[in-house]
């Protein structure tokens, strides 16, 4: 499977071309939803109709959660690890694998913001909008991270190991992982992250993973969205 082919310039949500998020598998669709629910009558439905619209209403309404469960949606993931850490808080329901930094060497790229944002006086972990000196502030950050790097390089040209070496990287670097999770899993990693509350980059993030689940999921998520993300 060709990585490059399967990423589109919608997926690089952060607007850097280095990081992105894609749906590259999954299984399951509406209809699965109506069906695991249906089960409890013995039936089974080949055409979706607007009684099991209403259906799935009743489940987001009711929390009844397990009819979202039997399907799977596999996202491949470029994010910072910065990123990465909030993102991997999320543990129910979900697998992870990830490129190792003792296997391979880091590769050269790094997150940087576009704009920085102020710290919020009344919200201490929240970031404003504000009038910062982004041009020389950005220099600081560009030296830092590449100051770093050169620290590494050096390292591994001295003989040190990559997973020793790696540990003066900063946590804008870039990590890459796959992620699967299912659509309930989905709802409450989207309802806690594409949220006001969270960091912008992970926003990004979330909000382009449930725009992707709509090609799968069209029905289900819009009455989900409808309701207000329950
Ligand atoms: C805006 C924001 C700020 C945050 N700030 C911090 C922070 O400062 N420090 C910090 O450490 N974390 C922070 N977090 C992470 C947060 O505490 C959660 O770890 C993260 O959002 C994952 O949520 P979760 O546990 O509900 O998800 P999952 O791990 O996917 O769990 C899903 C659900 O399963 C149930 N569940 C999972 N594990 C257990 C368990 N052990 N016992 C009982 N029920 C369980 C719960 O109902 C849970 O909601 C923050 C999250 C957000 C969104």
């Amino acid at each position: 499977m060709s990585k490059l082919k399967e990423i589109s310039n919608e997926d690089y949500c952060l607007k850097d071309n280095i990081g992105f998020v894609s749906l590259i598998d999954h299984c399951g669709n509406d209809l699965s939803v109506v069906n695991s629910a249906r089960v409890s009558f013995g039936k089974r439905i080949d055409v979706m109709e607007e009684k099991d619209e209403k259906l799935i209403k009743f489940l987001l309404n009711h929390e009844h959660g397990s009819p979202l469960e039997h399907n799977s949606l596999t996202y491949l993931v470029k994010c910072p690890i910065f990123v990465a850490r909030q993102w991997h808080r999320h543990r129910i329901g979900i697998s992870i694998n990830e490129i190792s930094g003792r296997y391979t060497e880091i590769k050269e790229e790094f997150y940087i913001p576009l704009k920085f944002r102020e710290q919020s006086k009344n919200n201490r972990q929240a970031s404003i909008e504000g009038e910062l000196n982004n041009q020389e502030l950005l220099e600081i950050y560009k030296k830092s991270v590449d100051d770093s790097f050169s620290a590494y390089k050096k390292l591994l040209e001295g003989g040190v190991a990559r997973e020793q070496a790696r540990g003066v990287l900063p946590l804008t670097v870039y990590t890459e992982y796959y992620w699967t999770c299912n659509l309930r899993s989905l709802f409450h990693f989207v309802r806690l992250r594409d949220h006001d509350d969270a960091q912008y980059e992970i926003r990004q993030y979330a909000s382009a993973m449930i725009r992707q689940a709509k090609n799968i999921f069209p029905k289900t998520i819009k009455i989900w969205e409808d309701l207000g993300r329950p």
